[in-house]
């Protein structure tokens, strides 16, 4: 049983910044990190960082945007906070040695992206996130902290609402263990699996988000999800907005620019929300491709163009795709991309437990509100990682010893023991997929009661079967039957958080559109959903936005 002062869990951008505000603060760190840290999510982003560093832009610019982005349902000072230290952000990242994109006057080149009203996403070709993840781990690499790497966390330990330490388990070895910490980071990043089609890893299994859940903490907005227009058709591989932000266009089967319809002034670089729905609309009614998919053509770019500022793009498109997107459209549909909602956090981390903070795509702090900006993630994991750092930090100073005690563990894995010592049972991949289908067929990208119902009632069919999962597997040394059994009980929680939230929520915001209530109802909806465990199930109650100086309109681009 081991001990540390700040024990952040999670290895990408987040944490990694979390890790290194909480070391440079004085404090002795611990990262746990199931996947090595260059493996985390992070790495696979493409399009860019955003950060108003272009004459022609400004900070509120900026935060103009992403409020209006969010569908106002951001809270206004996290956004600015989150804007100003935009800028001094990127800087830091290029000083770490990130290898950014440079425009011929040698400046940072910058793209336009999505819901912007200047070209202000910073990038590395299509490799941003790779870019940033290796700078920072290099950077972090000059600091002493220890390293779990491949420990799986699966619970925290709570007295009386403050938070203890983690329970973990080496996956090399199979052995569970109690971590204590006086302040612990959850930076364990994305929960897209819980969808089938999506662009997130395997790995996004949303098991900071559910443990935190477990142990009591306030979920804030999860059933905002955010589906990425363009998606590779078969594998659901992300084909970035920089490929739209590059002069990329949509077009339907009938050769149209479809995007003109939908977003009359800015066409295929309205918000995500904006052209998936367009997208599905296009193929619903008939003017997609046989198989249902519309073309994102770059042909008309030039080889030179799309070859070194989509490599990536090219690489993915002809290897998972068999098309030259030289020379042919690309097949899109969209895709789960990214969770607006996440463990509920002031603007410095804090969420609802003592002791307990969080940042990156776990975290709502919340920014994006209904609906997140392109390339504004990446900054998130960022800014806010620092943040959760600092104050983590400072609780630690002076937060008594935690309270760990080693004849609890037994407690902690009793479930885990009793799945493998089941002659029969479910198939955690089974309950997975099936988990899947639910979530696709009735929590999509347009909603309505009678789906959502049918969703709730679904997704607790499968909770109840999951009550019965079996674990085949007897092996010590990685045994991923038992960590997906474990990670499918933790998404399966927040399924069921995602599909009451959006049947509770009677309008349409951001990425949450409601036919049978197509409009934003701000008198009763300008409030987030907030989503803690009840005996019975998540128990749904709201709380206010924040505003500080824009007041809400009619959201058209
Ligand atoms: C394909 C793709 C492209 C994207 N492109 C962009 C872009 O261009 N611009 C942008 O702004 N955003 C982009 N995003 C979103 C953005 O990349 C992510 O939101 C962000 O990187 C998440 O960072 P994070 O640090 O929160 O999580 P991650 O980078 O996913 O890191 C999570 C960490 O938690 C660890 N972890 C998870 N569970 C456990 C556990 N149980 N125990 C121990 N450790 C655990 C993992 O090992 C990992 O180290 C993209 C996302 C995807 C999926």
């Amino acid at each position: 049983m081991q001990q540390h002062e700040v024990v952040v869990v999670g290895a990408g951008l987040a944490g990694q910044r979390a890790a290194l505000a909480a070391i440079e603060a004085g404090r002795e760190v611990a990262i746990v990190s199931k996947l090595h840290p260059l493996r985390s999510h992070s790495g696979a982003a493409q399009g860019g960082i955003n950060a108003a560093l272009g004459k022609e832009d400004s900070v509120d610019t900026h935060i103009y945007d992403t409020v209006k982005g969010s569908d106002y349902l951001g809270d206004q000072d996290a956004i600015e906070l989150f804007c100003r230290e935009a800028g001094p952000t990127v800087v830091e990242m290029e000083h770490f040695g990130t290898i950014f994109s440079r425009g011929d006057d040698g400046a940072l080149a910058r793209r336009a992206f999505g819901g912007a009203g200047f070209p202000r996403t910073i990038y590395a070709a299509d490799r941003t996130g790779l870019a940033l993840l290796q700078a920072l781990w290099e950077h972090l690499g000059t600091a002493r902290f220890r390293l779990y790497e491949e420990w799986e966390l699966t619970s925290l330990i709570v007295r009386d609402g403050r938070v203890h330490g983690i329970v973990a388990y080496d996956r090399k070895t199979g052995e569970f263990d109690q971590i204590g910490a006086k302040a612990v980071v959850l930076a364990t990043g994305p929960f897209g699996r819980i969808y089938g089609r999506t662009t997130n890893a395997h790995s996004c299994t949303g098991d900071g988000v559910a443990a935190a859940y477990d142990a009591g903490a306030a979920l804030k907005d999860l059933e905002f999800v955010q589906f990425h227009p363009t998606a590779l058709m078969e594998s659901a591989i992300l084909i970035t907005e920089g490929a739209r932000g590059e002069g990329g266009i949509l077009k339907n089967a009938q050769g149209e620019r479809f995007m003109g319809k939908y977003a009359p002034h800015v066409f295929d670089l309205a918000s995500r929300d904006v052209v998936s729905r367009a997208i599905v609309t296009e193929v619903r009614e008939g003017r997609g491709f046989p198989g249902g998919y519309v073309h994102l053509e770059l042909m008309h770019l030039g080889k030179e163009k799309v070859e070194s500022r989509l490599q990536e793009i090219c690489d993915y498109a002809r290897v998972y795709a068999g098309i030259d997107p030289v020379v042919e459209p690309i097949p899109v549909y969209p895709a789960q991309h990214y969770m607006m909602g996440g463990i509920g956090t002031d603007p410095h981390g804090a969420t609802s437990l003592r002791g307990l903070f969080a940042a990156g795509e776990a975290a709502c702090v919340s920014i994006h509100g209904a609906n997140r900006l392109g390339g504004n993630s990446l900054l998130e994991t960022l800014v806010f990682g620092k943040q959760a750092g600092i104050a983590a930090a400072a609780y630690a100073a002076t937060a008594s010893a935690p309270d760990v005690r080693a004849a609890e563990l037994d407690q902690y894995t009793a479930p885990y023991r009793a799945w493998s010592s089941r002659k029969d049972g479910e198939d955690p991949a089974t309950l997975r997929s099936d988990m899947q289908a639910v979530m696709e067929r009735y929590v999509g990208i347009y909603r309505n009661e009678a789906d959502l119902l049918e969703g709730v009632r679904q997704i607790r069919a499968v909770k109840a079967r999951f009550a019965n999962v079996r674990v085949v597997d007897q092996s010590h040394v990685y045994n991923m039957n038992l960590a997906d059994a474990i990670e499918v009980g933790h998404m399966l929680s927040l399924a069921e958080v995602i599909v009451l939230g959006a049947y509770a929520r009677t309008e349409s915001r951001g990425a949450h559109a409601r036919t049978d209530y197509p409009k934003r109802d701000d008198a009763k909806w300008m409030k987030h959903t907030i989503a803690t465990r009840g005996p019975e199930g998540p128990q749904l109650s709201y709380a206010p936005v924040a505003y500080t100086r824009w007041e809400p309109k009619e959201r058209v681009y």
